[in-house]
């Protein structure tokens, strides 16, 4: 069950409207490592996740990331302002003016609708904790990006919150991989020679990588 709390997870509060940011920042909305997608990512995972203490947390980051979500569609409806001006739009600005009336869109900075492709579930709690690893370490990116494009103080307090969560996050997903390391796909598979082998096909060849070390005994 999600409980609705009036109180949004941090204030958001923009310096003035600005649409064409609001247009890009519409990236950690409807994006490939936005909030929609991260929220759905650990929503869907969380259903088969058999240690309770990773699927609580798994669905405490799912609930937060809704409220980044939250969030974020505070910012864009701020920076969009209330004027239409669908004629002075530029990529990814247009479904803003002409469709949504100013409402954040559950599209990406070039326009591209959210899609379901975007979220990574296998059913192999390695796997999956890897791919939220990976999918926060690119959120992050993302709002360094925006962060570097934009000297809005309320604009960049907000990103300075969001990123410093995914972080947290980031942190979170990595202390869950190391409590199950040698389970799931990393004890049943990859234990032939053939996974210790490295083709050396550079050329001029230089030193071989050392597999060694990389595969602990079982
Ligand atoms: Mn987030
Ligand atoms: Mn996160």
């Amino acid at each position: 069950m999600f409980l609705h709390d009036k109180k949004p997870l941090h204030t958001v509060k923009v310096d003035r409207p600005n649409p064409k940011f609001a247009a890009m920042f519409q990236e950690q909305l409807g994006g490939a490592n936005g909030e929609l997608k991260a929220t759905m990512q650990y929503i869907s995972q969380s259903f088969r996740v058999q240690d309770p203490e990773i699927k609580d947390m798994m669905l405490d980051i799912a609930a937060e990331e809704l409220s980044h979500m939250e969030m974020v569609s505070m910012l864009i409806t701020q920076l969009n302002g209330s004027e239409l001006q669908g004629n002075q739009a530029t990529v990814g600005e247009v479904q803003t003016h002409l469709l949504t009336g100013l409402a954040p869109g559950l599209i990406n900075a070039s326009g591209h609708p959210w899609t379901a492709d975007y979220v990574n579930v296998t059913g192999d709690l390695v796997a999956d904790l890897l791919s939220d690893i990976a999918a926060e370490m690119r959120a992050k990116v993302v709002y360094e990006y925006l962060y570097r494009q934009i000297d809005d103080k309320g604009v960049r307090d907000t990103i300075d919150f969001l990123l410093n969560r995914e972080e947290a996050h980031n942190q979170l997903f990595r202390k869950a991989l190391g409590k199950v390391a040698q389970t799931g796909s990393n004890r049943d598979f990859g234990v032939t020679e053939d996974s210790k082998l490295y083709f050396n096909l550079s050329t001029p060849g230089g030193q071989p990588f050392d597999l060694t070390d990389i595969h602990a005994p079982h």
